[in-house]
């Protein structure tokens, strides 16, 4: 299996040839298509297996330039990996000219306010800061048709489940959720099955 076997824009094909992704890794391989297709997943895997372009290559395809106001929301437990994450969604998206804001904590909010009045297609943030620009009404949600939970586990160790469960409650009903943890307990199993519609379940 490779990319060009997904049927994905030429412009995001593009993308990872410049980054030198010849072969979808494995939980590329199982996620992609579903997620393609619009399915809720629920996937155990861990950090090196590229699950962030497994959700990050779909978020970057579905992705409709013309909108402006945010259609994807991405969440972490740490500021690290939301920059990271950010990052790399700008390396899949850069030929689809893709903008991607990374939000949270320890950084001046007027200037995460300016960054998301513009043109943005995803946001990546941590809880705390997202649940903020909400409320504030500084990030709109009302676009936003899908939702990547993402280390879900390592959420739930820093005591992120109010804020997580506040965020998800005010997107739209109508959306396509993915969680992504390394481990799967039972608080995971729950919050999984409060927030996600009859997901797939993935396990590398
Ligand atoms: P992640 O698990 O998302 O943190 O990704 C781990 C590392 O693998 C990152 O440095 C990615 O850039 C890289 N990576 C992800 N997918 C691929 C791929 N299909 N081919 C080569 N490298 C990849």
């Amino acid at each position: 299996i490779s990319f060009t076997d997904f049927q994905l824009e030429e412009s995001i094909e593009r993308a990872l040839e410049s980054m030198r992704y010849e072969k979808p890794t494995e939980v590329q391989q199982k996620v992609i298509p579903l997620l393609l297709s619009n399915k809720d997943v629920v996937v155990r895997a861990s950090t090196g297996s590229g699950k962030t372009a497994a959700y990050g290559i779909p978020l970057c395809q579905h992705a409709d330039w013309l909108e402006n106001k945010p259609q994807a929301l991405v969440l972490t437990p740490t500021r690290e990996l939301a920059a990271q994450v950010k990052e790399d969604l700008i390396h899949i998206g850069r030929f689809k000219r893709i903008k991607a804001a990374a939000i949270f904590g320890k950084q001046p909010f007027a200037k995460q306010k300016l960054e998301l009045s513009q043109k943005c297609h995803i946001v990546v943030g941590t809880p705390g800061r997202v649940l903020d620009h909400i409320q504030k009404g500084t990030l709109s949600v009302d676009k936003i048709q899908y939702a990547v939970i993402d280390e879900a586990d390592e959420m739930l160790n820093m005591g992120f489940i109010d804020q997580v469960k506040a965020i998800i409650d005010s997107l739209p009903k109508k959306r396509v959720t993915m969680l992504f943890s390394a481990t799967y307990g039972e608080d995971i199993k729950q919050l999984s099955e409060t927030y996600l519609n009859h997901p797939s379940y993935i396990q590398i």
